[in-house]
């Protein structure tokens, strides 16, 4: 067995799944087959590494209608030492205000509460809450970044949630007025557990809001490059609704979130009889199932348009080659990993990605050791196109991107469909 490889109870080699992650049925479907990738976020020391490559297949629950893929690779070989630090992104620091604001605003929590965060990241959400008197524990396995938000003054954990951490806060602290778990739920290999946590957590008026990208917006905006090995797990609202119930919680409200190219923010609060559900759950529920989100017929077709726009980009990529064009990534995200890798080609078509984030410069990116260079490096390089990876924040990139190298370079995005932007 190689490093980092587990053998889960849900999934066994040579015979796949068992059961659902979320709700335990035995019923699933496949709904997009990648064959073998390297782990998005595990960027090379040197561009001779050695690469391990893992089975990456989405399947999806036909009880409860959660998308997974197989845990083949543990969360301590993932999250340990991870690189994504939200702060370096405007549009993430932005929304994080917004949210603090609001729920200080509408009083969801006053000073005297505490608020919890599960994968705090660096700080960039709770650290809001400190100048309105409001207490905050955050919850961050990868120490060196659970390290830099210990620096801003919040108390943090450096540790996987569990229902064991839930155990030890409750009794140290009580039940919080607020749990905010943001992009993590899809990170955990163990849902059951964490969703014991949550519920032992929740006391009368306690709320819980989940952010996550939605497995509606995988299907209908073309978005599987999101699909990777340290996400276990791909949410709807059908999902959140049944895997909750089990454990005595209640969906009660879900917002539509345009960050990260379509979020649903799932509020969850402890099961209360009678108690009102917001007329967005069933909407958004029924949504989902017109849009056939769990037709295995549906996902099939779908795999067809997945090939269509990897074969687009691989002959932009062949075609720049041809004509001498410089062409270069933007933004060395989990996204741009997944994408180079379906290409199934090890050649040098990318001649190095553009990267803000101090931690990954001077690191490289499978499939063939693409180097990824500071931002300030790849002005200098004189690009003829450029491949910007983080749709999501496209935006923000295009006009940084402008501002820097004025408008005669041709600035392209894969997702949805190939196109120059
Ligand atoms: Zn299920």
């Amino acid at each position: 067995m190689e490093d980092g490889m587990t053998t889960s109870s849900s999934f066994i080699e040579g015979r796949g799944w068992l059961f659902c992650r979320g709700c335990l049925g035995n019923d699933l479907f496949s709904a997009l087959d990648f064959g073998e990738l390297p782990i998005a976020n595990e960027l090379l020391l040197s561009q001779e590494s050695k690469i391990d490559r893992f089975p990456l297949h989405l399947r999806v629950c036909v009880d409860c209608g959660l998308g997974q893929v197989a845990d083949v690779v543990t969360p301590e070989r993932i999250f340990r030492d991870y690189r994504y630090e939200s702060s370096t992104s405007t549009t993430f620091l932005q929304h994080a205000w917004d949210f603090v604001e609001a729920r200080v605003q509408e009083g969801t929590v006053s000073q005297g509460d505490w608020v919890l965060e599960i994968a705090s990241n660096d700080g960039y959400l709770l650290k809001n809450f400190l100048p309105h008197g409001i207490r905050v524990i955050g919850v961050e396995p990868a120490e060196n970044i659970a390290e830099i938000s210990r620096g801003l003054g919040i108390e943090t954990i450096s540790e996987f949630f569990s229902s064991e951490i839930a155990t030890n806060l409750l009794s140290k602290h009580g039940h919080p007025k607020l749990i905010i778990a943001n992009n993590v739920m899809a990170h955990v290999p163990d849902l059951v557990d964490f969703l014991k946590g949550l519920a032992l957590l929740s006391g009368q008026e306690t709320q819980i809001t989940i952010e996550n990208p939605s497995l509606a917006n995988i299907l209908v905006g073309m978005q599987f490059d999101t699909i990777y090995h340290e996400h276990y797990s791909y949410l709807s609202a059908s999902a959140v609704a049944q895997v909750s119930k089990v454990h005595g919680l209640q969906l009660f409200k879900v917002e539509e979130l345009p960050i990260h190219g379509g979020s649903n923010r799932y509020w969850l609060r402890k099961f209360v009889e009678g108690g009102s559900i917001d007329k967005s759950v069933s909407k958004i529920i029924e949504f989902e199932v017109a849009l056939k989100l769990f037709d295995p017929m549906e996902w099939k077709s779908y795999s067809s348009r997945v090939s269509v726009v990897v074969n687009e980009f691989l002959k932009l990529l062949q075609s720049a080659k041809k004509e001498g064009r410089k062409i270069f990534g933007y933004g060395a995200a989990a996204k741009a990993s997944t994408l180079l890798n379906m290409l199934g080609v090890e050649e040098g078509f990318i001649q190095a990605i553009g990267d803000a984030s101090q931690e990954k410069q001077a690191r490289f990116m499978p499939p063939y050791g693409i180097r990824i260079i500071s931002p300030q490096e790849l002005f200098l390089e004189n690009p003829t196109d450029i491949v910007i990876f983080p749709w999501n924040i496209k935006f923000e990139i295009v006009n940084f991107l402008r501002s820097n190298l004025g408008n005669n370079v041709r600035l392209w995005c894969v997702i949805p469909e190939l196109h120059e932007v």
